[in-house]
């Protein structure tokens, strides 16, 4: 028996290289792997944001996270204001 790798469910393992109980689990780590070398283009990117202002700390965590985690939700911003959800 073996233990997935991202969902911590038994499963039995087949092949030693084996480390996710089905392709599904396989997709979904993959996914949400976090790459550990950005590409140039990036590492481009963010020299300008370096050079860039901003009005606020979100701004430039949305600039971050456009370049690094384009797969993820963007931080919601009001022109150059962050948008603070009401609890009415
Ligand atoms: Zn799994």
């Amino acid at each position: 028996m073996g233990t997935c790798d991202y969902c911590g469910s038994r499963f039995p393992k087949t092949r030693a290289t084996r480390k996710y109980c089905t392709p599904r689990c396989k997709t979904n780590a993959c996914l949400d792997r976090k790459p550990s070398r950005l590409r140039a283009a990036d590492v481009q990117a963010i020299y300008e944001l370096l050079a860039s202002e901003f009005d606020c700390a979100e701004e430039l965590k949305e600039r971050l996270r456009a370049i690094l985690a384009p797969q993820m939700p963007p931080i919601p911003l009001d022109g150059n204001r962050v948008i603070i959800p009401r609890m009415d």
